[in-house]
């Protein structure tokens, strides 16, 4: 579903991705994890070529994302994937249910009656049918996450990408985003989730890879990865969550 095949990614002379071998299969949980600035965001924002490679190239659902798209093509591959950001990014100015019908209609050109019936069975599955007239700055924060996420499953992607999506909530609010990506999982969603949330790791995830100065050190089951780290970098990384 998601092939990455010798990615190499520099920030001016600062190599940020060395190296990426790797692949996500349809269906499969994957959790990025290692220390902060070994690449984990870079990696998944290039999935939708929020940035850009220098060499090697990615596929997504068979289609070359760093290839010739331009414009409208890449546009609609974007839309094929799901992304959560740490931050919600929720439009201000528009209420939940306006939020998750927006992308659909402007980008799918859906009508409205099917966009709102679309949002209505989304917030509701998230949580969220008594909170659809809300705006953002009404919700908490974890209520706000669960709105990206129902905005991001509006566009019916195949795939969904979380960078820290849980990292900038207060504690108490880990929880609910956390179920209603433990839902997704459980329905099958090719998922790639970068968190620091070693317990949904455990159970959720079907490979952990586990990164660390731009490579993926081990990609591994989350059984082998904590029970049996194979690197002294992540046997530290383990070592220092505990
Ligand atoms: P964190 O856990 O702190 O979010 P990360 O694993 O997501 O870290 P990245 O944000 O992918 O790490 O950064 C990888 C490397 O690339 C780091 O050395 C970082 O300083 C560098 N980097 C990231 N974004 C940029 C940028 N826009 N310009 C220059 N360097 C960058
Ligand atoms: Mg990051």
């Amino acid at each position: 579903m998601i092939t990455f095949s010798n990615v190499q990614k520099r920030y001016g002379a600062v190599p940020a991705l060395i190296d990426i071998n790797a692949e996500v299969a349809r269906g499969e949980v994957v959790v990025v994890c290692g220390p902060s600035g070994s690449g984990k965001s870079t990696l998944i924002r290039t999935v939708n070529r929020l940035e850009e490679i220098q060499a090697g190239s990615i596929q997504f659902d068979g289609q070359e994302v760093h290839g010739s798209l331009r414009g409208k093509q890449l546009n609609r591959l974007r839309s094929r994937i799901g992304f959560v950001f740490q931050s919600f990014n929720l439009f201000p100015h528009l209420s939940a249910l306006d939020n998750v019908m927006l992308s659909p209609i402007k980008i799918n050109g859906a009508s409205r009656e099917a966009a709102r019936a679309t949002a209505m069975r989304l917030l509701d599955r998230v949580g969220l049918s008594n909170k659809i007239q809300s705006f953002p700055a009404q919700l908490s924060g974890g209520q706000q996450q669960r709105v990206a996420i129902a905005r991001a499953l509006a566009m019916e992607p195949p795939a969904m990408l979380f960078d820290e999506p849980t990292s900038a909530l207060d504690p108490e609010m880990v929880g609910e985003v956390l179920a209603v990506m433990r839902s997704l999982a459980s329905e099958g969603m090719t998922m790639m989730c970068v968190t620091h949330e070693m317990g949904f790791a455990r159970d959720v995830a079907d490979r952990v890879w586990f990164m660390d100065a731009g490579r993926i050190l081990e990609a591994a089951t989350p059984d082998e990865f904590f029970r049996n780290p194979q690197h002294e970098r992540a046997k530290r990384f383990l070592a220092d969550l505990r």
